[in-house]
């Protein structure tokens, strides 16, 4: 990983009693080293990548405290890793982006939440639900429900986050049960400062080890010890936890002095609703609030007897609840149908079902419940001023109009991936349109304009496997697209070798750019380096599909156009029946140039020869038609006005971020487009022989210039 976590990671090292400043998901960092873990695993995504990066660079820390770190090839082998605490009395975190981690991992979850644990087993999922979100909108409320797993959701606020990672591993072994904290993008990224604690050695760890456990049966997630175990869930399991969110005051009532009416808020909800309440004239910027809320730090399992008691008096009660479907609203329904409470309960009559809760969407949903609730309160202003709001808002976007260019999301300048995609477009301009598996990463970015390329994502590395029911379908083979963390986190076993065993006849492209990139760069098996003191990695692609059997394998170099539209006819022509890989290979350019910085800043202050390579377009040569950005997609690609005052249409113009990949250079070539594309070198702390040359050349064009004269 090319990033420096240094400032993070002193965080880490705080002692009992200092102040902790910082963002929520290194606060839950911090926690796990407070509360004991032996050890550590996940899977990086947002929004909690950060989680495990700033681990990896906290090997020494780590070490002292004789933690084991595992950075998982998936979720679902950072859910095995759980596995450690069924039989020791191990404390265990693990991380992963949900609700695709979860999915992923949900095999081995159920196989945990069976049989239960003795050492505490949390997992910190990233609940990447609403605006900013990345992956489709579900809800991981709904594994907790199934495998009896506990759900907490902290308030997003620092002491009360560390609070319930610290008090989640006390109820995960209370209970026997996992836990799962789920952090959303806002809770993840949320400032503030908490008093810190010396971090805690383990009693079991890499520095004390122990022996073997005793065989017990009742461990394995097998019947029919599973029969025995299903019953503990809910006769000992439930009722243990419920105890323990009483005792433990793990969910928080807040007061209001209009207390015939309140509010059951999700922890994660609270400072967005209590905004809300504030715009409503109903709450102050500190929280102080007049509709008496209880906040849910712990969504799964209720505590019955807390929802009466919050109940109690009151004749109106609101469930604000993010997301479908109403989990939460329908069991305090039931427990208040089977207490025969008398209130008019509330949620998503009043709330939408799905989509982020922001400030606007909670206000407008209060502003339907407060005045059922509570006809006295004088909503009047503040609901005056909230439509004035909505109204210059929805006047904006009429002025702004439709006309407004979308500036879809793209590859980075430069990236190695994007000439795949013009080869792409190229070799549908011979072959006719094909059908293309698109894929998790970076590469997925192809499916917006200027490329607009992919007919389905069906999950991490699961193209080639979504296209093994089209291939048989369709006149041409199918293209998969996979990236290199795709391949190791799932493709190889789903994609490859099922192809393999079912004589797929496809075309996959791996795209080799050597990292997990757009998860922040981190390493993968074919890492050229990794996080291990020597620096090496382990496996090659190529080697690996060689051995499983693949016998038509390419590796070319990604920006090389002529050379990857070749292979790709070939792939899609040949009468070679069988899985054809071409791997494209090119190290992400995003990790590429935090790398050549460093280098380079060092080689300038050395007084080293430095150079470096831009493109430029001839604005004379230009003519104006633009296929070169259709078909290049890099945002250094721009147009500006023509010089020449006879003509009338911009020409193209690559702008200073260019990093002289030299992608468009190659486009003009293969696509056999205009010639106005040159390269330039531009060389620091030049050598004798550089300025020689120079001089040469500027004599040469003075020389050509008084000729033409
Ligand atoms: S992060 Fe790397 S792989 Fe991803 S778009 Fe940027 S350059 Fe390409
Ligand atoms: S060489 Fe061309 S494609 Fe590459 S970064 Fe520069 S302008 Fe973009």
């Amino acid at each position: 990983m090319e990033r420096s976590f240094s400032k993070e990671i002193q965080a880490l090292r705080l002692g009992q009693g200092e102040l902790f400043e910082g963002e929520g998901i290194l606060a839950v960092t911090k926690a796990l080293l407070q509360s004991g873990v032996a050890y550590v695993g996940g899977y990086q995504g947002a929004p909690v990548s950060h989680l495990i990066d700033v681990l990896v660079q906290a090997q020494d820390i780590l070490d002292d405290l004789g933690i084991h770190l595992e950075t998982c090839t998936n979720e679902a082998s950072a859910a095995a890793l759980l596995g450690a605490s069924i039989n020791y009395p191990a404390r265990g975190a693990v991380t992963w982006k949900s609700i695709v981690g979860t999915n992923v991992a949900s095999d081995a979850l159920s196989n945990l939440a069976s049989p239960g644990v003795i050492g505490g087993a949390m997992i910190v999922i990233g609940e990447d639900y609403g605006e900013g979100a990345s992956v489709i909108q579900e809800r991981s409320h709904a594994f907790a429900l199934k495998s009896s797993m506990w759900l907490l959701d902290p308030r997003p606020e620092l002491s009360t986050i560390v609070r319930c990672v610290e008090k989640g591993f006390e109820l995960s072994e209370a209970s026997n049960t996992p836990v799962m904290l789920e952090l959303r993008i806002r809770a993840c990224h949320v400032t503030g400062s908490f008093a810190a604690k010396q971090n805690r050695a383990a009693t079991v760890s890499r520095r004390a080890k122990v022996g073997p456990a005793a065989f017990n049966y009742d461990h394995l997630a097998h019947p029919p010890a599973t029969f025995k175990q299903e019953k503990l869930k809910f006769e000992q399991r439930l009722p243990a936890a419920q105890r323990f969110i009483l005792e433990h005051g793990l969910n928080e009532v807040m007061p209001g002095d209009l207390d015939d009416i309140g509010i059951i808020v999700q922890g994660g909800i609270y400072n967005a609703l209590s905004r809300s309440l504030q715009t409503l004239g109903l709450a102050d910027a500190f929280g102080q609030c007049r509709v008496p809320m209880l906040v849910l730090n712990v969504t799964h399992p209720l505590a019955p007897q807390q929802i009466l008691d919050f109940c109690t008096g009151k004749s109106h009660v609101l469930v604000v609840e993010e997301g479908g479907p109403e989990y939460l609203e329908q069991a305090i329904g039931t427990i208040l149908r089977r207490a025969d409470r008398n209130l008019r309960l509330a949620g998503k009559d009043m709330l939408p079902m799905a989509g982020e809760y922001t400030i606007e969407v909670l206000t407008r949903g209060l502003l339907a419940w407060l005045p059922k609730a509570r006809p006295d309160l004088d909503l009047a202003a503040p609901a005056t001023a909230f439509d004035a709001a909505q109204a210059q808002r929805a006047k904006a976007q009429g002025l702004i109009g439709p006309d407004l260019p979308l500036r879809p999301p793209t590859f980075c300048t430069g990236c190695p991936e994007r000439p795949v995609f013009t080869a792409i477009k190229l070799v549908e301009r011979e072959t006719g349109p094909v059908h293309v598996a698109a894929d998790i990463g970076c590469h997925a970015l192809a499916t917006f304009a200027p490329f607009s390329v992919g007919h389905s994502i069906l999950g991490y590395g699961m193209s080639l496997a979504s296209a093994a029911g089209v291939g048989p379908l369709s006149q041409r083979r199918p293209i998969a697209i996979m990236g290199d963390g795709g391949f190791w986190h799932n493709g190889l076993i789903t994609g490859v070798s099922s192809a393999l065993f079912n004589r797929g006849d496809g075309v996959l492209v791996v795209l080799q750019n050597g990292y997990t990139s757009a998860t922040g760069v981190q390493y993968l098996p074919s890492s050229k380096q990794s996080r291990h003191e020597d620096g090496m990695s382990g496996a090659d692609i190529e080697t690996t599909l060689k051995a499983l059997g693949v016998q038509w394998v390419k590796r070319l170099r990604s920006y090389g156009l002529g050379g990857m539209t070749s292979a790709l006819k070939e792939a899609l022509s040949t009468a070679k029946k069988g899985l054809k890989v071409i791997i494209a290979d090119g190290e992400c350019q995003l990790a590429r140039q935090r790398r050549l910085r460093g280098e380079e800043a060092k080689a300038l202050a050395a007084g080293e020869r430095v150079l470096r390579t831009r493109f430029g377009i001839d604005d004379a040569v230009c003519t104006g038609d633009h296929s070169c950005i259709r078909l290049s997609g890099c945002p250094s690609l721009t147009i500006k006005p023509n010089p020449d005052p006879l003509r009338s249409d911009p020409v193209a113009h690559v702008n200073q971020g260019c990093v002289g990949c030299g992608h468009c250079g190659e486009v003009a070539h293969a696509a056999v487009l205009c010639p106005s594309f040159y390269k330039t070198e531009i060389v620091h702390n030049p050598s004798l022989w550089d300025r020689l040359n120079h001089r040469l050349h500027q004599a040469m064009i003075g020389w050509l210039r008084s000729v033409g004269a």
